[in-house]
């Protein structure tokens, strides 16, 4: 696959002369569900009127609430390692970062990490990892997943390990889908060549081609969950869309299933990275709720995840734009959940420290559903199956039962009195508006919860 720059560079120019009623067209059709062309991208990017603005994140309002309703799925990462090989300028892992104390964890440190989530009331992780194994390899990568699958305490477990790790050859990826990851998530960082280049020093990582063709080995490999994203802050954010969106398009034509997720994380300050903290092309915090607000109009299907590096405040207001996923409680330094030195070795400063309880209950104040559910990737709905149920009123009628379900499960087993009370609130609140079948299914779900059962999805 070729990004094509020209043709991006051409429609950002064009896109300076679309007219304020070319604008509503564009935002009617996005109510219709069915995406954007590339030339409505780049005339969604130009907006800076008020008013239009206004619009914008109206029409993005409506498409989150009609296809993914008030559920929030929450996960957190899980990073097990920071050895690297790659020189990337913006990350504290970086190998010319000599002063950072670097470790892998051991099977029994990831299992104590594991621990102290489950712990908490988490159910998905997102494994993370600087780009080179101890001793045994890309062998230590299926071992950690195995062992963080492997912890049960009592009722809890980690039920969805996402996989956030260096590109692979097709023959590895075939053995990370055998290990029942849910998503691999890579990200492009930049799709611009030139400043991917200048930003990617040393290692494996420099290799432009050999990133972006990533997500095609891994669905030719049957990894069908694939999940893709941009470091915002390295080059401008309207040629990144577009080049997302051309990424998108050729891995639907080329296999009819689009990314499951894109995440836009944007660089936060890491330590022995100056240039994390002098983003050559900086996203103001409205440029960052417009990215949202176009990406849930571009591909309204696909998840958005926000990530920990974003504050309180930015991840509620892009909540209502198009988030549909949330890291909560996270650490970035490999042992940060269990071991005493939680300060040391961390990739990049947070830029929310909330524990998970205290997101959950944030999340259910604001009308939200903290959802924990794992049920379509266990129930083999992944992929091209994942896209025919995600039409619109589908997601809602098994999705929103599941996360009630998940939900309540979290109150009951791990909830504060205080999160508890209020996340009562949300589920009553949430059951009221449901149509009769759904809340039929889940009032009978949410007894099972209360009646002592765990895991209750559909
Ligand atoms: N090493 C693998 C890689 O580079 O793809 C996977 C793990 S890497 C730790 C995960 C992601 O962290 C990177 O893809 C990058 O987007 C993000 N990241 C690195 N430095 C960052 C920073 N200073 N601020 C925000 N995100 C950062
Ligand atoms: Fe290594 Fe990934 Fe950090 Fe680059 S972003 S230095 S590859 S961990």
């Amino acid at each position: 696959m070729k990004i094509n720059e020209e043709k991006i560079q051409q429609c950002l120019q064009s896109a300076a002369q679309r007219s304020e009623s070319e604008i509503w067209e564009i935002l009617t059709k996005a109510r219709k569900l069915e995406g954007l062309e590339a030339d409505d991208v780049a005339a969604l990017c130009s907006i800076s009127d008020p008013d239009l603005l206004g619009e914008l994140f109206r029409t993005a309002r409506e498409v989150k609430d009609e296809i993914y309703g008030r559920r929030l799925v929450l996960f957190t990462p899980l990073y097990v390692s920071n050895l690297c090989k790659n020189d990337c300028a913006y990350c504290a892992f970086r190998s010319s970062n000599r002063d950072l104390n670097r470790r892998a964890l051991t099977m029994d440190e990831i299992a104590a990490e594991t621990s102290a989530l489950v712990d908490e009331g988490h159910k998905r992780v997102l494994l993370v990892a600087g780009e080179a194994y101890p001793r045994d390899g890309f062998d230590y990568i299926l071992r950690a997943i195995d062992t963080v699958y492997s912890v049960k305490r009592g009722s809890g477990e980690i039920r969805r390990v996402n996989v956030n790790v260096a590109p692979l050859e097709e023959v590895d990826f075939k053995r990370l889908k055998q290990h029942n990851i849910g998503t691999y998530q890579i990200f492009q960082e930049t799709y611009h060549r030139e400043t991917y280049a200048k930003v990617h020093l040393r290692g494996a990582k420099t290799d432009f081609d050999w990133r972006l063709e990533a997500m095609d080995r891994a669905i030719a490999a049957g990894i069908d969950d694939v999940g893709i994203g941009v470091l915002f802050g390295l080059a401008d954010w309207r040629f990144e869309l577009l080049a997302l969106q051309q990424h998108i398009h050729h891995l639907e034509k080329r296999f009819g299933i689009g990314p499951h997720t894109i995440s836009v994380p944007r660089l936060e300050p890491a330590t022995g990275a100056d240039l994390a903290s002098n983003p050559p092309n900086p996203v103001s915090d409205l440029a960052f709720r417009k990215i949202v607000a176009i990406l849930r109009l571009m591909v309204p299907y696909t998840g958005i995840i926000m990530s920990t590096r974003e504050t309180a405040d930015i991840r509620r207001e892009t909540f209502a734009l198009g988030v549909s996923q949330i890291s909560a409680g996270s650490r970035t330094n490999p042992g940060g959940y269990s071991s005493a030195d939680k300060k040391a070795a961390a990739q990049f400063s947070l830029g929310d420290v909330r524990s998970l309880d205290e997101v959950v209950a944030d999340v259910a104040r604001l009308g939200y559903i903290p959802s924990f559910c794992t049920g379509c990737y266990r129930l083999g709905r992944t992929g091209a199956d994942f896209m025919d149920l995600a039409k619109p009123g589908e997601i809602k009628r098994h999705c929103a039962p599941n996360g009630l379900s998940s939900f309540l499960e979290y109150l009951m087993d791990y909830g504060q009195p205080k999160t508890q009370e209020t996340g009562m609130v949300s589920i009553a609140n949430a059951l009221e508006t449901m149509d009769h079948e759904p809340r039929q299914r889940a009032q009978a779900m949410l007894e099972k919860i209360r009646a002592g059962r765990r895991d209750v999805f559909c």
